[in-house]
């Protein structure tokens, strides 16, 4: 239900869910302590935002933000994924969302179906909501801050914004939501993906990953205003329209180069894990140590 004008907060800890307008529901990430980055809790948490979302007849658009700072440093590499809560059960509560098993197997089996449900699995349901949803966008964003934010419809970014995704340093090939050809084409994703360096609102604006840059405090406001605009649309047109654009996207096999991509990012982790005996390449830490200290 709408309670505009009002905010209702869960007592999670992780998200926050607001009815800042009439048919328009805002997830709101509240680690910004962390820098937002995103653990197992948080990534579920904010499934079940998205399927409130989509489930409740009364929204019409959906609005993605963030608390503090920061947008999302990424994955939170402190958390221990593979062989985590889900292989644990009982204790979290949580059931995988796709039809994966195997998270506690060992070598490359679990890891690989961890990724599958929480990282690549997530990121294609939020892709598929069938509502439009619109991520609002300050400072960082890296690594697997943009896999929140590329499943989105629409971006409006801050002034001070700006997207990275260095991970190539850790020895794989990007995220594990390989849609950069399609956020960025070809040459501009190339050089984000080689040099790790972060990409600015407007150079991300220019290429038309981002829709709108607004100065950082008129963020919120002026996302709301878009999700107002949309939310005066018909729900079925809304939703058609963006089945349309999906599925073209889909006609040009996007879905099945996301698989590609995700299947190489698991022979880097295997890779990783045969010569340095953990994930990521040992090396990487400190080049992106080194690439955090520049200027976007
Ligand atoms: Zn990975």
């Amino acid at each position: 239900m709408s309670t505009n004008g009002t905010t209702r907060a869960r007592t999670d800890d992780r998200i926050r869910i607001e009815h800042p307008a009439d048919h328009v529901l805002r997830i709101v990430l509240a680690r910004p302590e962390a820098h937002n980055a995103q653990d197992v809790r948080m990534l579920y948490e904010l499934n079940d935002a998205f399927d409130l979302g989509a489930q409740d007849d009364d929204v019409k658009v959906i609005i993605l933000a963030a608390d503090g700072r920061n947008f999302s440093s990424g994955h939170d590499l402190n958390e221990d994924w593979p062989g985590g809560p889900l292989a644990a059960e009982g204790g979290s509560g949580r059931r995988p969302v796709g039809c994966w098993g195997g998270f506690s197997q060992p070598g490359a089996e679990g890891w690989m179906a961890t990724e599958e449900e929480m990282f690549l699995g997530l990121c294609w349901r939020w892709r598929n909501l069938p509502k439009p949803t619109i991520a609002a966008v300050q400072g960082k964003v890296i690594g697997g801050g943009l896999m929140l934010i590329w499943p989105c419809d629409l971006i409006v970014a801050a002034a001070d914004a700006t997207f990275a995704d260095p991970v190539v340093a850790f020895g794989v090939n990007g995220h594990e939501y390989f849609t950069h050809v399609w956020e960025l084409g070809a040459r501009k994703a190339k050089e984000l993906l080689f040099t790790g360096r972060a990409m600015t609102a407007g150079e991300a604006h220019t290429l038309g990953m981002v829709n709108k840059v607004v100065p950082r405090e008129d963020v919120a406001e002026a996302t709301l205003a878009m999700a107002r605009d949309v939310a005066r649309m018909p729900s079925l047109g809304l939703k058609l329209a963006k089945q349309s654009v999906n599925q073209s996207l889909d006609a040009q096999g996007q879905w099945t180069a996301v698989q590609q991509g995700f299947s190489l990012h698991q022979v880097g982790h295997a890779h990783n894990r045969e010569l340095h005996g953990t994930w990521a390449d040992p090396t990487g830490a400190a080049v992106i140590r080194d690439l955090g200290r520049r200027p976007g």
